[in-house]
């Protein structure tokens, strides 16, 4: 079903399903995020697929196409977040064809203006001699030059109109996408962005025979934290918290939320050395905060942040660096927290 639907999204009909995707969408009350459009526009290029069968399926029943429904049905019917990629260069695509056509078209009719002029004037300095089948003929081209040029403007028209959807639902996508890459509450990467940033920079170490690091850190007796101050005050803390890693995390660091109170610092071309300075900050940086409760300024104290970092192995695979950052960071938890370790000694300066 895929290869077929590729042909459709790079194909002329590639906007008709777009438009018949957004159309289905808004008949039956589904968001217009980038997931959806994938979903949707499968449904309407490919009526007799699975996908599309469950989906009637949920029509005739009346269920709705909550985020959860649209996810689960991703999750078994589309082959992978690679797609909405797919959509996006259909998209990109369709804008650039769109252009060509148009300016071809604009051509067209400056090129019909001038032959109407040279008609027109033709038709003129033959006005005066007995030239009356001749002067018909001209005539008759004349307006027919008249109406191809009409008929162009309208066509052009159209065509800019269409751009314009093109380019606006592109845009959405891209939003979308970007959206679905970061975490809602610190605008941290998420785990998704995190786990395609990781393997980015995996396979650029692997290639290039580079060094790679990878840290993960994760806020001391949290639960307690939140026990007592109440989880509000914890999502503040989380966000302080965030603020601080995401500053030593510009790219070509990347910095993420990989689960509820833990986040992640991937260091592309950085030793662990090099890491565990930035993890050292990090950490005094944040136990060293004394921090207030916004509403009513009372003293929280400080939290304290253990972190666990590893330095990749040639050929070692993503999964297998986050375990062994994973176990330094619980080595760092056992040792009494608000400290870092690292997986392998770390040799000692030059
Ligand atoms: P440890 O030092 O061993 O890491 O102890 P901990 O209490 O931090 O670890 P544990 O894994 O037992 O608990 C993590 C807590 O993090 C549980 C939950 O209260 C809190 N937490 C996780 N996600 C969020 C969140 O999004 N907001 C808030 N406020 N708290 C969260
Ligand atoms: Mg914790
Ligand atoms: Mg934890």
């Amino acid at each position: 079903m895929s290869a077929e639907i590729e042909t459709s999204l790079r194909g002329p009909r590639a906007y008709d399903l777009a438009r018949r995707a957004v159309a289905a969408m808004e008949k039956h009350k589904v968001w217009p995020t980038a997931l959806n459009f994938e979903l949707w526009s499968h449904y309407v290029a490919a009526q007799d697929s699975p996908l599309a069968a469950e989906i009637n399926q949920m029509i005739e029943a009346g269920e709705a196409f909550t985020d959860t429904v649209g996810e689960s049905l991703a999750e078994r019917f589309l082959p992978k977040a690679k797609l909405s990629g797919e959509i996006l260069e259909a998209g990109d695509a369709l804008t650039k064809e769109l252009d060509t056509v148009s300016r071809a078209i604009q051509s067209a009719r400056s090129s019909s203006e001038v032959y109407g002029q040279q008609l027109a004037s033709a038709s003129e300095s033959l006005a005066g001699e007995d030239t009356g089948k001749i002067k018909t003929m001209v005539e008759t081209l004349t307006q027919a030059t008249q109406k191809v040029r009409q008929e162009n403007a309208t066509l052009e028209s159209q065509l800019a109109d269409t751009t314009a959807e093109v380019s606006r639902l592109r845009e959405h996508l891209e939003q979308t996408r970007r959206d679905a890459m970061t975490d809602g509450l610190t605008g941290l990467a998420n785990r998704k962005a995190f786990d395609e940033a990781l393997e980015r920079a995996c396979a650029g170490a692997e290639q290039a025979g580079g060094v790679l690091t990878l840290a993960v850190l994760d806020i001391d007796h949290f639960k307690v934290f939140n026990d007592t101050w109440g989880h509000q005050t914890g999502d503040q803390v989380l966000r302080y918290v965030a603020s601080v890693i995401g500053r030593a995390g510009a790219s070509p660091r990347t910095a993420a939320r990989y689960g509820g109170e833990e986040f992640a610092l991937v260091f592309p071309g950085e030793g662990a050395r090099a890491a565990l300075a930035v993890l050292e900050e990090i950490r005094a940086e944040v136990s060293s905060r004394v921090l207030k409760r916004r509403s009513t300024n009372e003293d929280l104290g400080a939290v304290t942040i253990s972190a666990g970092l590893a330095e990749r192995r040639p050929g070692e695979t993503p999964a297998s660096l986050i375990e062994r950052a994973d176990a330094a960071l619980y080595a760092s938890k056992r040792g009494g927290r608000n400290r870092t370790s690292a997986a392998d000694p770390i040799a000692a300066a030059a």
